[in-house]
């Protein structure tokens, strides 16, 4: 029996869909050039896989967040950039330069960091400055900003090749603080004098207009399909399919409970399918009796709480023929997608993408081979 047979979770990637999301935010941006954001393993779904067929695409900039990541990520991508997020740490200097990496640099203290690195090597090392519009996580605030603006010796030995900054409301368009952090960035970025390349948006901000678009794209979510715009028709691709088979079908009766806790009481006749995955697989625990999945194209609804390796679902109203050991029952595709499962557990389709468990087989179609 070949592994693809033998799988009972299937987690189907299409890495040509990914490709295209990636060209449609560049069209949406025609002035700004569109990098890929492939950190925590390309949201789960692979880095490698996805940062060679953005590659291919055309992508030559790549953001990651930890150094680690950028060393995996280098041999895949050529000679393209590659950009740590986190920034450069005491001592890891030698590794950005030996893998060809490009910190963000959040902090003067990283700042001094990287010139201190540049200066005892007497190179010019290039860095991007994160700029603080407030998130209040990671980037320089005004003073901060202030003191380099006065001491322009801080930056000695840095390339300074982008300067950025990320929103915390862009999926609220609407939303006061959209137009402040953009006001913030151009003012702190200005106040920099550097001439250097701009980006604010991430994945939904790319969708608040051409006025947060400046010189380069930093696209995560979207490419991987989660809708960039909330409450408005997914522009974007659909990516993944994730199905598991049916381990077993049962007849159920009142007053039958199932699963732990005896959470789910039958009220009538009904059928009961057990499905090979739970929560050591992704499933969010807060998907029981809360969740949906599809088979036969009906939607089914968990029943009871979700086990580490088992889900039990509903399916009295799907026909028989569908419903038996060795089916597939999907949990998120084009009827069923990231976000809506998302929503049942009571969390966004970034969480869902990164917590699918390396368990599952990984089926790539599309990318060239
Ligand atoms: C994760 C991240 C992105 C990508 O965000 P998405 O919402 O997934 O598009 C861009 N910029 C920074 C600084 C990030 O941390």
């Amino acid at each position: 029996m070949t592994a693809h047979d033998r799988a009972t979770g299937i987690l189907t990637i299409d890495l040509d869909a990914i490709a295209d999301n990636w060209r449609r935010l560049a069209a949406r941006a025609p002035g700004a050039e569109a990098a890929g954001v492939v950190k925590a393993d390309g949201y789960g779904l692979g880095a490698a896989a996805v940062a060679r067929s953005l590659r291919q695409a055309g992508c030559k900039t790549f953001f990651v967040a930890t150094i680690d990541e950028g060393i995996a990520l280098r041999p895949i991508v050529g000679d393209a950039r590659i950009l740590v997020l986190g920034g450069v740490l005491p001592g890891t200097g030698a590794d950005f330069i030996g893998h060809g990496l490009i910190p963000v640099l959040n902090s003067l203290e990283q700042i001094g960091l990287w010139s201190g690195f540049a200066q005892a090597a007497a190179k010019t090392l290039p860095a991007a400055l994160h700029l603080d519009t407030g998130m209040n996580r990671l980037g320089l605030d005004r003073a901060a900003i202030d003191l380099v603006v006065d001491d322009r010796r801080r930056l000695a030995g840095i390339d300074t090749m982008l300067v950025m900054s990320h929103m915390a409301c862009a999926d609220e368009p609407e939303h006061g603080k959209n137009p402040e952090q953009l006001a913030a960035f151009q003012s702190m970025s200005e106040s920099l004098a550097l001439s250097t390349p701009r980006s604010l948006a991430a994945s939904s901000t790319i969708f608040l207009g051409p006025d947060y678009h400046f010189d380069l794209i930093r696209p995560g979510a979207a490419l991987y399909g989660l809708n960039p715009v909330p409450g408005q028709p997914n522009p974007m691709r659909p990516v993944l399919r994730l199905a598991s088979r049916i381990l077993q079908v049962r007849d159920v009766d009142t007053p039958q409970t199932v699963g732990y806790g005896a959470s789910h009481r039958f009220k009538s006749k009904g059928r009961v399918a057990t499905v090979a995955f739970g929560y050591a697989d992704g499933l969010f625990r807060s998907l029981g009796n809360r969740g949906f999945g599809v088979i036969g194209g009906i939607k089914v609804p968990v029943v009871g709480r979700i086990s580490m390796d088992l889900t039990t679902f509903d399916v009295t109203a799907v026909p028989p023929e569908h419903v038996h050991a060795g089916a597939m029952l999907e949990l998120i595709g084009p009827d069923h997608d990231c976000d809506q499962l998302a929503l049942e557990a009571g969390t966004i389709g970034y969480e869902v993408l990164t917590a699918l468990s390396r368990r599952y087989l990984r089926d790539y179609i599309g990318g060239n081979g």
